[in-house]
């Protein structure tokens, strides 16, 4: 069935998921508008990561609806939604260490395709327009030379772009990344940041799942702000720093016991 409102790709509704007595996504609501960046921040066990495996199916809500481009996709398999054009990135990296870059970006390319193996294993050219495109997105970010490199030889900043890399070559209409830069050094930060721009101005549609405040502000145009499951604060990076809420969730997260 389709539901309304075409300028959002992504509607949360009253969405629950609670582990025990904790709270993890407590009736949340919120939209992720086309063609921007959105950017859910919180503290540590805010609920983050929960929203993005409910989204993507990993996990089935206690209750509420999860409207994906007007397709009620809540109980779908994951599959199933990750066909309906979401591509994305997890908070643990999940890169082939044995294989090389050009080989990790080639399964998102064409991973249905059975001749991919075949491919791989006999050394057979790959098509042209996909080394291509491989290059020129390796290119963005100045690791064109890290083409045929040991995935397993990469810093971990590396890796993450690698797969940020992969997570946009898949075939998708939404992009959904959980912490891209968090473990990640300043200057392959600002390669992310650059990407993730670029990307925007290219008209994708991104919800990016961040801990840190200050990179979610610098390329955000929207701002979601959890805390203990509830959704705290929305609005423009401008609005969400100057709203006292916020730096006192932050705050709180110094004390309490565990976070990492
Ligand atoms: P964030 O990504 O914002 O750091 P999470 O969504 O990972 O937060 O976690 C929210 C809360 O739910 C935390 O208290 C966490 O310990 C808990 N939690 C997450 N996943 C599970 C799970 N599979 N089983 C039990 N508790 C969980
Ligand atoms: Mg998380």
């Amino acid at each position: 069935m389709v539901e309304s409102n075409w300028s959002n790709i992504l509607q949360i509704k009253n969405l629950k998921k609670y582990f025990g007595g904790v709270k993890a996504v407590d009736s949340c609501d919120f939209e992720v508008e086309k063609g921007k960046i959105t950017a859910l921040i919180g503290p540590n066990g805010a609920g983050k990561s929960t929203v993005f495996n409910l989204v993507l199916g990993l996990i089935n809500p206690d209750s509420g609806k999860v409207v994906f481009n007007g397709k009620n996709i809540t109980g779908l398999k994951p599959e199933d939604i990750s066909n309906l054009g979401i591509s994305r990135l997890f908070q643990q990296t999940r890169l082939f260490n044995n294989l090389t870059v050009k080989e990790n970006l080639l399964l998102a390319m064409d991973n249905k395709d059975v001749k991919f193996w075949k491919n791989l294993l006999g050394g057979n050219k790959v098509g042209k327009d996909k080394e291509k495109r491989i290059e020129q997105m390796l290119g963005l970010v100045g690791m064109e030379k890290f083409k045929n490199k040991i995935s397993r030889d990469l810093s971990y900043g590396q890796k993450r772009l690698v797969e940020l890399i992969r997570a946009v070559l898949k075939p998708h209409i939404f992009l959904m990344l959980d912490e891209p830069v968090a473990g990640v050094n300043p200057k392959l930060r600002k390669s992310i940041k650059g990407l993730l721009l670029k990307l925007k101005y290219q008209g994708e549609t991104i919800l990016l799942i961040e801990h840190d405040i200050n990179f979610a502000f610098s390329v955000s145009d929207e701002v979601i702000v959890m805390h203990q499951g509830k959704i705290l604060a929305k609005g423009t990076p401008t609005q969400i720093k100057n709203n006292p809420k916020v730096l006192e969730a932050y705050l709180g997260e110094q004390f309490s016991a565990g976070s990492s």
